[in-house]
C-alpha cells in the first residue's frame, strides 16, 4: 500500500490568488523562564492566511450565496474513490468538453458516479489549465461529487464569470485546487482523503490531501 501526498507546502510569503497575497508565519509563545529545566518553553505560531491558500478546498459558499460553508461539509463528502484524468497540453484557453470527453474515454479506470475525479492538467513546463462551462457541465453529468485539479483554480482566471466554480458548486460538486503529483496516480483507482478544517462559516480551507493506493475495498461510492 502506498500513500501519496497531493499538497504543496505552505510557506511564509507565498501568494494565494485574488484576495490576500501573503502568509505571514510568526513565532509567538516564547515562554522561556516560565517552565522548569530541561523544558525551555514551547513553540507556537500565529498563522494568517486566506482560507484559499495553497492546496485548498472550496465550499459551495465560495461562489453560491447561502451555500454550505466548509464546517457544514461532512468528511464523507471529501473522502472516497478517485481516478485521475489526464488533460495536459490542451491547445485552447481552457479545457472544454471537447477535450474532456476523449480524455475520459482514454482512461483505463473510469470515474464512478458518486466518486471523485482529479484533473491532471499541468505539465512540468506549464501551469495547467482551468475548465470552461461545457467541461463543468460534463463533470456534473458524470455524477462525480468532487473535482480536484492541479491548476491553481478550477477556472481559467481570465473567465470573470467563473463557469467552473459556478456550475460545479451550484450542483454541489465540491472542489479541491492546486493539487500536485497527480501524474503518479494515472491509470488506477485510489482512495482520496481530504479533510478541510471546520472553520465556522468559511468558504474554504487549506488542506493536505493524500491518496491511498490501491483503493481499499469498501461500500463505495459514498452517498453523503
Ligand atoms: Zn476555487
Amino acid at each position: 500500500m502506498e500513500i501519496v501526498d497531493l499538497s504543496k507546502p505552505i510557506t511564509n510569503g507565498m501568494r494565494s490568488h485574488v484576495t490576500t497575497s501573503i502568509v505571514p508565519v510568526m513565532r509567538i509563545g516564547d515562554a522561556a523562564g516560565k517552565f522548569d529545566p530541561p523544558c525551555e518553553g514551547f513553540a507556537s505560531n500565529l498563522i494568517v492566511m486566506s482560507d484559499h491558500c495553497g492546496t485548498h478546498f472550496d465550499a459551495p459558499n465560495h461562489f453560491i450565496r447561502g451555500g454550505a460553508s466548509v464546517d457544514q461539509i461532512p468528511p464523507s463528502r471529501t473522502v472516497g474513490p478517485a481516478v485521475v484524468c489526464e488533460v495536459t497540453g490542451v491547445d485552447a484557453p481552457q479545457i472544454e468538453s471537447e477535450h474532456l470527453v476523449p480524455a475520459i474515454a482514454r482512461m483505463p479506470v473510469k470515474p464512478r458516479r458518486g466518486g471523485i475525479l482529479l484533473l491532471h492538467t499541468r505539465l512540468p513546463e506549464d501551469r495547467g489549465k482551468g475548465i470552461g462551462r461545457s467541461a463543468a457541465e460534463h463533470l456534473v453529468e458524470l455524477g462525480v461529487r468532487l473535482v480536484g485539479t492541479d491548476h491553481g483554480g478550477i477556472d481559467n482566471t481570465r473567465n470573470r464569470d467563473r463557469p467552473g466554480h459556478m456550475v460545479l458548486l451550484q450542483h454541489d460538486v465540491l472542489i479541491v485546487e492546486s493539487l500536485t503529483s497527480l501524474d503518479r496516480l494515472l491509470g488506477k483507482e485510489v482512495l482520496f482523503v481530504c479533510l478541510p478544517l471546520a472553520f465556522e462559516g468559511a468558504s474554504g480551507s487549506p488542506v493536505r490531501p493524500i491518496v491511498i493506493s490501491p483503493c481499499p475495498a469498501g461500500p463505495w461510492p459514498l452517498s453523503g
